[in-house]
């Protein structure tokens, strides 16, 4: 099925792409679930993280209560107020006076009565006090004012082993409050009482019903992930602290995580598939080009090829295969031009360069067919050079070859390009000549005949001059090829025995139609 290397590329992209989404998608589902973990353990820090900071805000309140109740001053004036009977306000400016440092909402000193000694404003808070220190040892607790909840810290005052009151502290724990912590913690607060929530960061969730299902609960339409805050002294007055992070803002931190990976996804499979189709179509234009040539090769054809400036494998075999090409193109021009000469040599004649004996065979056919077709006239001109040995004799061999080359040259001259000459052997030559008119040839044959004999050849010292006799005959287009051929030769040998008889340097036409004069003369003698 995946036969070409275009197709297996194909799929190598398609399984790197299938490998990519699920490597992709196993990662998803695998961060998915640890952040999932994560922010559920986060969660638990962050409570854990909230405890030991409230822990530390209730000792440090503590603190600064018995930094008080040590004062040697205060624990005097508590002496005079008590014992003596003395006015409080002494002891009011000595603490605003000393104490004004002190990082305190409210401050409530009483004594053993539970009388406010040092605000008497602070009254609900000093019943407060009063009530609890009844109820229990514990010296932090949290008391919901009329408008705030108030994180209570107090301590006995002593004056030489004699105890004479409380120092009440508070600090107030309102929106402000929350918000210190909120910034860090990443999620919302909510000060619960009564399943009732009495305070909280979130807006507009005070004074909703809070009802923990599990570590969840819904207000306001959303699910919160809630743990749990322990306060010290947590009694029936006590809220309970919840920090609670919504699951939406989990849930959008998976989306944008999903977000990432589907943008990673589709950016990575398109750039496997850019590259794929970029590596398919670098593979594929060096390998189909070649495909294309070598198939052309297998046709008997050896196409041009461009060489490619790139150098990777497949460019460099597509390039050698190209000079390979070039070297066999070289090679084949090298044997057409033989094989042109061969083909001119068995038709020529090596002295003359005419046509020989054997071309005419071959060609006549064609020039029968054309007269045929165009009803021409095809003349066949016997020539036969006169006396020819007496310049041989006279002259040389060699003055006899250069005056059949002469010769030729001015048969070449004088017929036209669409003529063909023979040479016939020695210094016979046969001029094949299409015309309109039946009177072609016999014209062709007496402008040879006056070319010759006015242009003789000059050798060495000696002007040679030559005259032919020129049988002529007009060959009958009815016969077959072979027929007309050996017609057109013997009626046109005819009439240059008939021209030589009379005389020589002279044109004797052969007429189909009757036998020429010499032969008639002939067949009369
Ligand atoms: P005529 O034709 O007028 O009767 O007299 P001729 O002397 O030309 O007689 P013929 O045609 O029979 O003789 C042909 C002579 O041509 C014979 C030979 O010496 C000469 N000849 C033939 N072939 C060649 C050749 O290739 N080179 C040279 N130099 N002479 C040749
Ligand atoms: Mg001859
Ligand atoms: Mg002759």
């Amino acid at each position: 099925m995946f036969t070409t290397y275009r197709a297996r590329l194909f799929l190598y992209i398609f399984l790197l792409t299938i490998f990519l989404v699920a490597t992709l998608t196993y990662t998803y589902i695998y961060s998915r679930n640890a952040i999932l973990e994560q922010s559920k353990r986060n969660i638990s820090n962050t409570a854990q993280l909230l405890t030991s900071n409230i822990e530390m805000e209730e000792n440090e309140l503590l603190y600064y209560a018995r930094v008080v109740r040590d004062d040697p001053r205060i624990q005097e004036y508590m002496f005079i107020v008590t014992k003596v009977g003395a006015d409080a306000n002494a002891m009011a400016k000595l603490f605003k006076r000393e104490f004004d440092w002190l990082p305190i909402e409210r401050v409530v000193i009483l004594d053993h009565a539970g009388r406010s000694l040092l605000d008497p404003a602070a009254s609900d808070l000093a019943i407060a006090v009063q009530d609890h220190i009844e109820r229990s040892k514990n010296e932090i607790f949290y008391y919901q004012g009329r408008n705030d909840l108030e994180l209570v810290a107090w301590a006995e005052i002593s004056y030489q082993g004699t105890s004479l009151g409380t120092i009440a502290i508070t600090h107030i724990l309102n929106s402000g409050w929350l918000s210190q912590y909120q910034s860090y913690s990443g999620g919302h607060f909510f000060l619960e009482k009564n399943n009732t929530v009495q305070l909280s960061s979130l807006p507009e969730s005070e004074g909703k019903t809070f009802l923990p299902r599990g570590n969840s609960i819904v207000m306001n339409g959303e699910i919160y992930q809630v743990r749990a805050i322990p306060l010290t002294g947590e009694g029936m007055h006590t809220p309970h602290l919840w920090h609670g992070i919504s699951e939406q803002d989990i849930l959008d931190q998976l989306d944008q995580h999903s977000q990432l990976i589907l943008l990673l996804a589709i950016v990575g499979c398109a750039a496997v598939l850019i590259l794929g189709l970029i590596i398919a179509r670098n593979f594929n234009r060096p390998l189909s080009q070649l495909m294309q040539i070598t198939h052309a090769v297998t046709q008997g054809t050896l196409p041009m090829m461009d060489k490619s400036v790139e150098t990777n494998e497949i460019d460099m075999l597509a390039n050698r295969f190209s000079e390979m090409l070039q070297s066999l193109r070289e090679k084949q021009q090298e044997i057409d031009r033989v094989h042109r000469r061969l083909e001119e040599s068995a038709i020529t004649d090596s002295l003359t360069k005419l046509y020989n004996r054997r071309y005419l065979t071959e060609v006549f056919p064609k020039l029968i067919a054309q007269a045929q077709r165009d009803g021409q006239y095809l003349s066949g001109l016997m020539l036969d050079l006169d006396h020819f040995k007496s310049i041989n004799d006279r002259y040389g061999h060699l003055a006899g070859d250069q005056c059949l080359s002469h010769i030729s040259q001015l048969l070449k001259e004088s017929s036209r390009a669409s003529d063909y000459v023979f040479r016939m052997g020695g210094e016979e030559f046969l001029i094949l000549s299409i015309s309109d008119t039946p009177q072609g040839g016999e014209m062709l044959a007496e402008k040879i005949r006056t070319t010759l004999q006015t242009r003789p050849v000059a050798y060495k010292k000696a002007i040679i001059t030559m005259t032919t006799s020129v049988g002529v005959s007009i060959t009958d287009n009815h016969l077959s090829p072979e027929m007309a051929l050996t017609n057109m030769l013997y009626h046109a040998d005819k009439a240059l025995y008939e021209a030589k008889n009379k005389g020589r340097n002279q044109v004797a036409v052969y007429d189909c139609g009757q036998a020429p004069t010499a032969l008639l003369q002939e067949s009369i003698s």
